[in-house]
């Protein structure tokens, strides 16, 4: 243990979050909910989606924004489709109440989709295209945010962050789960940079004036962050707002931005899940073997890892041994739940 840090054990972070969050006004199945999703992103080396982001979260409870007692309603839109009200609940209670109903669709049609609306989404998407590939389907997920990143020719925000996530089942194997926002650097990432005082790489954002900058802050503090691949990172942005706004009613960043109170937490908007199940896809004895046959080509390569494998084997030592806390941020949430 560092002068900064404590080590926590996965319980013992699932018990303080869940304590903080039902203080702060949520009920037992948002804060088991929330608590999850922030325990998953400490036990996988994930910190900017963990115990991190609990302030935001109580902040947003505190500011009357998110209804921790929110109960999501599910209705089936078409053959294919489930909607996922989450009533201005956080997103993860909204995410376990839609599984099953979009993983009967995936399995009874081969392909479904799952709208999550008036969900507030704070945390990392691998989390939920992680559990649908462990069910043996392929999912998508796609979330907006509030403007942060600038569009392909521009230095002004208009695009969130908006993260895309893919899996792909494996069998016995943990799924491969790919998880990006569009953006250079999430701003999550970003945030802990300027809380810890480290300068960025370049090509991350630009300042208030368009300037192209390393300083955290500056890109915070009015200014912008590039989408990854230039026009390219930029497309996908554009393709997320479209699927989480455009398609299933919900605001975009920029119309998120104008209803969101900017109380740190996260704002009210949009998911869309995609589900396939590859046993109606025209190889169903087949498409195991045959994906592990180029899964093992890829690994034969020099450099190569399968996006995930950082998380899992972090989660396999951590569950060993622990998660390293800053004493600062455990402190925080413990005052927060007093
Ligand atoms: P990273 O750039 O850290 O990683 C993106 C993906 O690439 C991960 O799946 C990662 O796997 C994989 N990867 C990284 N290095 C390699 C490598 N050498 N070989 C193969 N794969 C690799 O993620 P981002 O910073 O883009 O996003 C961080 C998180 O922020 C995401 O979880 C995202 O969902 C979340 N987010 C949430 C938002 C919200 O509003 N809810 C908004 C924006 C982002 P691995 O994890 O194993 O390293």
């Amino acid at each position: 243990m560092s002068e900064q840090s404590v080590t926590m054990t996965l319980d013992e972070i699932l018990a303080l979050a869940r304590d903080c969050l039902i203080a702060n006004g949520c009920d037992d199945d948002n804060a088991n909910a929330v608590a999850s999703t922030v325990t998953a992103a400490e036990r996988d080396g994930a910190a900017s989606h963990g115990l991190f982001r609990l302030p935001g979260y109580v902040a947003s409870l505190r500011s009357g924004k998110v209804d921790g007692a929110a109960k999501p309603v599910i209705e089936k839109l078409a053959p294919g489709v489930v909607r996922a009200d989450g009533r201005g609940g956080f997103a993860p209670l909204a995410l376990e109440t839609g599984r099953q109903p979009l993983i009967d669709c995936a399995r009874s049609q081969g392909i479904g989709a799952l709208a999550l609306t008036n969900i507030h989404h704070f945390a990392a998407l691998w989390i939920e295209v992680e559990a649908l590939a462990q069910n043996g389907l392929a999912a998508f997920a796609f979330t907006a945010y509030k403007p942060a990143l600038a569009p392909a020719g521009s230095t002004q925000p208009l695009f969130g962050t908006n993260p895309m996530a893919f899996g792909w089942p494996r069998g016995e194997k943990p799924p491969m789960v790919f998880d990006q926002a569009s953006a250079a650097m999430a701003r999550g990432e970003i945030m802990i940079a300027a809380r810890d005082g480290h300068e960025l790489p370049a090509g991350v954002g630009v300042d208030k004036d368009g300037n192209e900058t390393t300083d955290p802050n500056a890109i915070l503090e009015g200014g912008a962050i590039l989408p990854f691949g230039g026009y390219k990172g930029s497309a996908i942005a554009m393709m997320v707002e479209l699927l989480v706004a455009g398609l299933i009613g919900q605001d975009f960043s920029f119309e998120a931005a104008v209803n969101d109170n900017n109380d740190g937490g996260p704002p009210r908007g949009g998911e869309l899940m995609l589900a396939m199940d590859p046993a109606h896809f025209g190889d169903p004895d087949g498409w195991l073997r045959h994906t592990e046959s180029f899964f093992e080509r890829y690994y034969s390569l020099d450099g190569t890892r399968l996006p995930a494998d950082r998380r899992y084997a972090n989660r396999v030592q951590n569950i060993k041994t622990g998660v390293e806390v800053r004493t600062d941020l455990r402190d925080k949430i413990v005052a927060l739940t007093n």
